[in-house]
């Protein structure tokens, strides 16, 4: 075995060149520094330890809160030559008194534990009678109360450091504010950790926002066209809707599984053990599902219903892509969406401050579906972050809406709002404006009012995007607790007075045909599957053939980027092989004749 970290990245992971912020990392820890590292989801974190605990003497101690991750990521290992293992009560007892034998004998490199496991006396007294190389606390903001995936247990783990004060421990997480990055140094009491933040962009995933129509399902089932066979995320608000969207997709044909906090234990299990192992699930899920899903190559995210903040949809399509391939994060909203978030944050149990947050972050959501500049600049910018150009893969930058100068209509709606008493919800207020002559309308006697009519000239979409806007922009309230009621805010004063002109953006027409054509062509497999669909198939059945007997998922034995290099560069030997991305030395000693056999077959046929 190597020692020097770049020899371990070629020979045991089949990498080339050290991603960036990883080679710092690992020196750090080399040096015996504790470190707090913020990557984002994808950027590489697991090396930045599994690498120091292969190269220092000794175990590296993982904590991970969930158990599906480790063994993923301990079989990953494994299929690697790395010596690891987990500790968790899914281990059978025999089995786990092996680990421990091994743990003693210093036959370790890598180790694995929940929290709560670590915490244990028993395991303390195990791991202070050998010798420790680092402890990686990973998923570190789980210590933080105010976010959702608090961990009651990862606020002892400041135990590590008086039980073991010379052994480097490191903290990483891809949540990025910085409240959470202070409560991790306190809470897990790092001792003047080196701090490593990477750049919170993820250029291959693809955003785009649209508007939500009538016809939800239909849209959803666009986007989804253009994305059969792969994997992807349906994220819903409810539990019921989770459910019914996923019996949908099944009718339609796609391997869709429900995930929520409410379903048994097992049939979570279940899904989320289909979702690692076969290929194309779709999961419809609530924002129950997903820390710690480590899958790569999760092909698209889809929200169907607005998250609650940029942080939550910045993690939640943070699943896609991270094997750095091309994905899409697509969503579509509406104006319902907004008045029911703010319902369920109004009747929260949380306290007045909390509540303004929540509310707070919601709107800055909202700000950012409706802009009209490219999106991941505005997203990266909310983190603190600069991007210093357009990125080019936006919806935005793609097709750049046309703006109109919305200030007249902005007035009459604002107007409208305000004759009719403030006290009722987009829908009427549009059939106000549009003079429609409504049951509503002669109960309240408003088409006397000097308002009734006066927006004629826009179709009832053309008002509801109009409305939207003034709500992202601050103008206008829409009241949960009172169905949506609108209302005026400060803001829509200099409106009113012309004081200020609003530029608003024209709702883009519904995706046509070449959009589909685009999005199909930015398919992963595109390239291969055109140049050589059998070959590309061969490998892949190959791939699932050797993933099953090793009962592994298929990403385990070799990802998609390494099948592409297979297909593209047809090695034609084992030394040949071990130049490809992604191969290392076990596994061109397990896998290599397959996947040559393969590729012999397809060379002479
Ligand atoms: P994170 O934990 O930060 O979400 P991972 O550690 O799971 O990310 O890494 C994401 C993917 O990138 C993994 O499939 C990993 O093998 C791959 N990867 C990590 N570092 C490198 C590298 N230096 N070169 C190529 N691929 C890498
Ligand atoms: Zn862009």
């Amino acid at each position: 075995m190597p020692s020097e970290p770049l020899a371990i990245l070629r020979q045991v992971y089949g990498y080339r060149a050290f991603r960036p912020g990883q080679a710092a990392v690992i020196d750090a820890v080399l040096a015996g520094q504790d470190c707090l590292v913020l990557m984002p989801t994808g950027g590489g974190k697991s090396l930045c330890y599994q690498i120091p605990a292969q190269a220092l003497p000794g175990v590296g101690v993982v904590v991970s809160p969930l158990i599906a991750l480790m063994q993923d990521q301990v079989a990953a290992l494994r299929q690697a030559g790395v010596r690891a293992a987990f500790l968790n009560s899914t281990v059978p007892w025999r089995e786990q008194q092996a680990i421990k034998r091994e743990l003693a004998a210093e036959g370790l490199d890598l180790l694995y534990l929940a929290p709560e496991r670590l915490l244990q006396e028993e395991t303390l007294a195990l791991l202070a009678a050998v010798r420790l190389a680092l402890f990686a606390v990973d998923e570190a903001h789980c210590v933080s109360q105010w976010g959702h995936d608090f961990r009651q247990d990862y606020l002892g783990l400041d135990v590590l450091g008086e039980r073991f004060p010379s052994v480097p421990r490191l903290a990483l997480t891809a949540t990025a504010d910085d409240r959470t990055r202070q409560e991790i140094v306190a809470r897990l009491a790092l001792r003047r950790p080196a701090r490593f933040v990477s750049g919170f962009d993820r250029p291959n995933i693809r955003y785009a926002v649209q508007i939500k129509t009538r016809n939800a399902n239909e849209q959803l089932a666009r986007f989804l066209d253009a994305h059969r066979g792969q994997a992807g995320i349906v994220y819903c608000l409810s539990r019921r809707k989770t459910e019914a969207v996923a019996e949908r997709l099944r009718q339609a044909g796609y391997r869709a599984l429900a995930y929520h906090a409410g379903l048994p234990a097992a049939q979570r299990a279940d899904a989320q053990a289909r979702f690692l192992r076969e290929e194309g699930v779709v999961i419809v899920a609530t924002v129950a599902f997903g820390l710690g899903i480590d899958k790569p190559d999760v092909r698209f995210v889809a929200h169907v219903d607005l998250p609650k903040s940029v942080e939550a949809y910045y993690q939640e399509t943070g699943r896609a892509g991270r094997d750095g391939a091309p994905a899409q994060a697509w969503m579509i909203y509406g104006l319902q969406d907004v008045v029911r978030l703010r319902q369920m944050v109004d009747e929260s149990v949380a306290d007045e401050q909390h509540k303004r947050i929540e509310r707070s972050k919601l709107d800055a959501l909202l700000g950012w579906c409706e802009i009209t500049t490219c999106r991941r600049q505005a997203l990266l910018r909310y983190f603190g972050d600069d991007l210093p150009g357009p990125c080019g893969n936006c919806d935005i930058c793609l097709t750049p809406p046309r703006t109109w100068d919305g200030t007249v209509a902005a007035q009459k709606l604002l107007s409208c709002i305000v004759r009719t008493g403030s006290r009722f919800g987009a829908a009427h207020v549009i059939d106000v404006l549009r003079g429609q002559q409504t049951d509503k309308v002669r109960q309240h006697r408003h088409a006397g009012l000097s308002t009734f009519g006066i927006g004629a000239d826009l179709s009832v979409a053309e008002w509801r995007s109009v409305l939207r806007q003034l709500v992202a922009g601050g103008f206008v309230d829409a009241d949960a607790a009172r169905f949506g009621a609108l209302r005026l805010t400060a803001a829509a004063r200099p409106l009113l007075r012309s004081e200020t002109i609003l530029t608003l953006r024209q709702e883009a027409a519904p995706a046509k045909p070449r959009r589909a054509a685009a999005e199909r062509r930015q398919r992963p497999d595109g390239e291969a599957a055109a140049a050589d669909e059998p070959l590309w198939q061969a490998l892949r059945a190959c791939r699932l053939q050797l993933a099953e007997d090793a009962a592994v998922p298929p990403y385990v034995v070799f990802h998609d980027a390494t099948l592409r290099e297979f297909a593209r560069l047809r090695p034609a030997s084992l030394d040949a092989m071990l130049q490809v991305h992604g191969v290392g030395q076990a596994k061109l000693e397990r896998y290599g004749k397959a996947f040559l056999e393969v590729l012999t077959e397809h060379a002479r046929s």
